[in-house]
Formats: C-alpha cells, sequence, structure tokens
C-alpha cells in the first residue's frame, strides 16, 4: 500500500464533500481541509480532474495555491444536457 496524503474540498455541483489523494507530497497520510491545503500539495494537485462520487461530474482543481481548493465541474457530453435539462 502506498503513502499518501488526502485533501477533501467539495463538489462545485452538488456541493458533497470529496477527496484527492496525493502521492508526490510528503505523504504523511495526512488529511487536509480544503482552506488548508500544505503549498507543497497545493501545487500538486492543481489542475488534477476528481470524479465527484455523488454526481459523477468531473471537478477540475483549477487552484490550490491560496491553499484553498478551488474547482470547477467540467460541462458535459449529452448525455449530462439532457440530465440538465431535466433539472431545469
Ligand atoms: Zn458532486
Amino acid at each position: 500500500m502506498g503513502m499518501f496524503d488526502t485533501v477533501t474540498f467539495t463538489c462545485s455541483h452538488c456541493r458533497k464533500q470529496m477527496e484527492v489523494q496525493n502521492k508526490s507530497g510528503p505523504c504523511e497520510l495526512q488529511t487536509y481541509p480544503e482552506t488548508a491545503v500544505p503549498g507543497e500539495i497545493a501545487a500538486d494537485i492543481t489542475d488534477k480532474v476528481v470524479v465527484c462520487d455523488h454526481c459523477h461530474r468531473q471537478n477540475v482543481i483549477v487552484s490550490a495555491l491560496s491553499r484553498a481548493v478551488v474547482c470547477y465541474t467540467r460541462p458535459l457530453e449529452e448525455e449530462d444536457h439532457i440530465f440538465e435539462g431535466r433539472v431545469h
């Protein structure tokens, strides 16, 4: 089993809690909240794409460099447009 650190953050689509694992940082098996991400880990998880377990949308981490994870939900293909249509 590899060592890794975990950063928790909020899905930008459904607001459920998600987490992203980082294997290239200090790897001390720590879990960091999205508002207190160590700079080293923040740099590594920027641009990562994480699929939400709840809404199955892809969250792209656009910036964690201010020690807070900012992400957006990637707009998706046709099935998702149908899904969106139903919601609205
Ligand atoms: Zn979600």
